[in-house]
């Protein structure tokens, strides 16, 4: 008979939240895979737990999946943890699961801390409806794309971030959304210097260019306004500027009128006719 894979939740800074059903499961599986195994081995000294640990990381996952899935298949209970959180939402765990479920595995998720969820629920915004962004790309332009595509969306939008990164990414955000777009940045959740700043694009760029961030962040931006749903996109305004720019004006020229026509923020349709 085969076993079972279970995704277990672990802290995300504070222990108290390992809850009973996902120390028992640690406890009860045959073997656990972990993000770092010196991570897991830390939390697993702290609950009293001796298991087997294996290694399932970003750059071995692809060989490890397959160990993994022929061990659950064989008959054992595999428990996988990430560094903290939830296994699978931007950490390593994504493809296992979709690997045992392809391979018939019965996969049991179990309920527990993951930031996006915990900082939503403090932000403030709207959470009706959200969107989960993750992480934005390192690279320029692919991270630029991610934003513009985000322009008319309506839905809070949640994203992690890297302290190193964080300005930067303010920065590139209010130039696309526009300062006055309002934005929670949820810091160190459960952990002794928790923190949530409540304000603006514009004014977090100011406040952090001051006071550079430290601690882990999660960003939740609110959506645009509905009104602007139906507002033109950014590919339109670089048209546009095209079009201007065709018929004699200077790109300066062009950019602003297409942005006052469009109700576009400057910036980002300067950005958008360069890229076009
Ligand atoms: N799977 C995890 C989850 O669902 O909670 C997320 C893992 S992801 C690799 C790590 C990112 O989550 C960090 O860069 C940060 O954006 C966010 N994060 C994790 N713990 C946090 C905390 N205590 N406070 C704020 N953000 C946190």
């Amino acid at each position: 008979m085969a076993g079972m894979l279970y995704l277990v939740p672990t802290p995300i800074g504070n222990l108290g939240d390992i809850s009973s059903r996902c120390r028992e499961t640690l406890e009860q599986a045959d073997f656990i895979a972990a993000e770092d195994t010196r991570v897991s081995l830390k939390l697993l000294n702290h609950l009293g737990i001796k298991k087997s640990l294996v290694s399932y990381f970003e750059h071995n996952k692809a060989a490890k999946g397959n160990v993994i899935v022929e061990r659950i298949l064989a008959g054992e209970t595999c428990a996988l943890v990430s560094d903290a959180g939830s296994p699978a939402i931007s950490d390593p765990g994504e493809d296992l699961v979709r690997q045992c479920a392809q391979a018939g595995i019965t996969v049991c998720a179990i309920p527990g801390p993951c930031a996006v969820i915990t900082a939503l629920s403090i932000s403030g915004q709207s959470t009706g409806r959200f969107c989960f962004e993750g992480f934005l790309s390192t690279a320029k332009k692919s991270r630029k794309e991610h934003l513009d595509s985000l322009v008319t969306e309506t839905r809070t939008m949640v994203f992690y971030e890297a302290p190193h990164k964080l300005l930067s990414t303010l920065e590139d955000m209010a130039a696309v959304f526009g300062s006055d777009r309002p934005i929670s940045l949820c810091r160190e959740l459960t952990k002794l210097h928790e923190e949530v700043v409540r304000t603006t694009l514009g004014d977090a760029v100011a406040k952090y260019t001051e006071t550079p961030p430290k601690g882990e962040f999660v960003l939740v931006v609110a959506g645009a306004p509905a009104a602007e749903k139906e507002k033109a996109t950014l590919a339109d305004a670089a048209a546009r500027v095209t079009e201007l720019m065709e018929s004699g004006m200077s790109r300066k020229d062009a950019v602003k009128q297409a942005a006052k026509e469009l109700d576009l923020p400057k910036n980002a349709v300067y950005d958008a006719a360069l890229d076009e």
